[in-house]
């Protein structure tokens, strides 16, 4: 949907000409943006039921929508299903959130607790609990404040004097007024209140390098006074991507048993922030990243292969410049299509190196490379690239549950595979059951017959080895549902 932003011109005018009038342009934006939010605080239930809003839980039953993450690269997206628990104290900054569900080859029941020093990240499925080393109250919460609109309008009351008025739209036949709310974290949202109502009906969010977040506010109704949204719906660059249906909420209950540890979950290492690392796994074999995403370089005669297209790769390709400074990357192959392993196309053609990937992705992947005549060679089932000595294998495992064509590269001399998105390994400690991509992948391994003894990915600095593959093998899941 195109909207079209009316310009307050005459408005402008005036102020640039008025001599008598001391509201600065942006004194004027901060002065709409306060009236739209008194009213729009108002039609929610008004300052004194949102002031007295200081925890709320909510269930919810999510569709997901995986959009630029089905097994095809295009529409018609595959759907998932999650069952959703969240749980917040605003005055204590605790916040509890509990997951279930399944989609892309993925089985998983997990879950946080924010609550100080007593934070820990849940996975119910592997029956472990890990102790989170720097806890962040405000990015752990902000899904679920983004989502809840008596949420936002707190967050509106409270940072009121950062919100400016951006203009005034037509959406779906009503004019709204947008105004801006910055949160404690991340890129400023864009509201949208409906002029006769008052009501949050949208929002917008820009999030590069995956482009435009909308959200959309449904189905109001009043609980202890307050408003509150029983559907909401999101779509990334237009297209659908998540549908929530919320079945419970609950305000001022006290949360107490939400932070409870469950009893029978084995406590494992603390959890801490991934920094930039780089790892020479072998002999001119680095696997550099960070913030949970990988790429691996090898070191050729003249030349160096990049696995992997996280978002991660310029900062990757920086580091890895410290270990190789003067050969060129004359290939950087993309595991798959999806949308969270393409971005690094850009930094591959900006390096002039020819990009790997499958001919049904091309689309795609110009698209990421944002540059129309990238380099681009197409793989189907295998491709060996060899400097005459050393070698790196390719190898295509699709279908799996994942994805159609999905690679994995393979060094035979040094024993190493490198993955995506098939085997989720943490960065330490205990290895969790095997999802349904795990077997798939597995399973590809025994038909090519591949000797490995290091086993990397694109979302873990964790060399992992054969044991560790056949330990997920083996695991039956646990579940211990806790706040569900
Ligand atoms: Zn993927």
């Amino acid at each position: 949907m195109k909207l079209k932003i009316i310009i307050p011109v005459a408005a402008a005018m005036l102020l640039v000409c008025g001599t008598l009038t001391a509201e600065s342009l942006p004194l004027k934006s901060v002065n709409k943006a306060n009236e739209v939010i008194d009213a729009a605080i108002e039609a929610h239930g008004g300052s004194e039921a949102l002031d007295g809003l200081n925890t709320l839980v909510q269930k919810a039953e999510y569709l997901t929508i995986a959009t630029g993450q089905s097994r095809k690269p295009g529409p018609p997206y595959d759907t998932g299903q999650q069952s959703n628990f969240s749980a917040i104290d605003l005055e204590k900054e605790i916040f509890v959130a509990q997951n279930k569900g399944e989609g892309g080859g993925y089985v998983y029941e997990q879950g946080v607790i924010i609550n100080g020093e007593d934070s820990w990240q849940l996975n119910q499925r592997s029956g472990t609990a890990a102790p989170l080393a720097e806890p962040d109250f405000h990015t752990q919460s902000g899904p679920f404040i983004r989502v809840t609109p008596a949420l936002l309008m707190k967050q509106l009351q409270a940072r009121r004097g950062q919100s400016n008025w951006l203009g005034e739209v037509k959406l779906e036949g009503r004019m709204h007024d947008v105004i801006t709310l910055i949160m404690e974290v991340g890129p400023a949202l864009a509201l949208f209140i409906d002029q006769e109502s008052h009501m949050l009906t949208r929002m917008e969010r820009a999030l590069p390098p995956f482009g435009q977040v909308e959200y959309s506010f449904l189905d109001y109704t009043m609980i202890d006074g307050i408003a509150f949204n029983q559907k909401f719906k999101l779509f990334i660059n237009g297209e659908d991507n998540l549908v929530i249906d919320i079945k419970k909420t609950m305000i001022n209950a006290p949360l107490d048993r939400y932070v409870q540890l469950p009893s029978d979950l084995r406590k494992v290492a603390a959890i801490s922030p991934d920094l930039l690392s780089s790892n020479e796994i072998d002999e001119g074999v680095f696997l550099i990243g960070g913030s949970g995403t990988y790429a691996l370089f090898v070191e050729m005669a003249d030349h160096v292969v990049a696995i992997g297209g996280t978002q991660t790769v310029p900062v990757s390709i920086k580091e890895m410049r410290k270990e190789i400074a003067d050969k060129p990357i004359r290939y950087g192959v993309l595991t798959h299509h999806h949308s969270d392993h393409v971005p690094g196309a850009a930094a591959y053609a900006q390096e002039g190196a020819t990009i790997i990937t499958f001919r049904e992705n091309e689309a795609v992947v110009r698209k990421a490379a944002g540059d129309e005549d990238a380099k681009l060679e197409f793989v189907r089932d295998h491709m060996t690239l060899t400097d005459g000595k050393k070698k790196v294998e390719l190898y295509n495992i699709g279908p799996t549950p994942h994805a159609e064509n999905i690679l994995i590269a393979y060094l035979p001399d040094e024993g190493i595979i490198f993955e995506a998105d098939h085997f989720p390994q943490p960065a330490s400690g205990v290895i969790p059951p095997a999802v349904p991509v795990t077997f798939a992948f597995a399973a590809a391994l025994e038909k090519l017959e591949l000797e490995y003894t290091k086993l990397v990915g694109a979302h873990s600095p964790r060399v992992a080895s054969p044991a560790d593959l056949e330990t997920a093998l083996s695991r039956q899941p646990m579940s211990v549902t806790g706040g569900l």
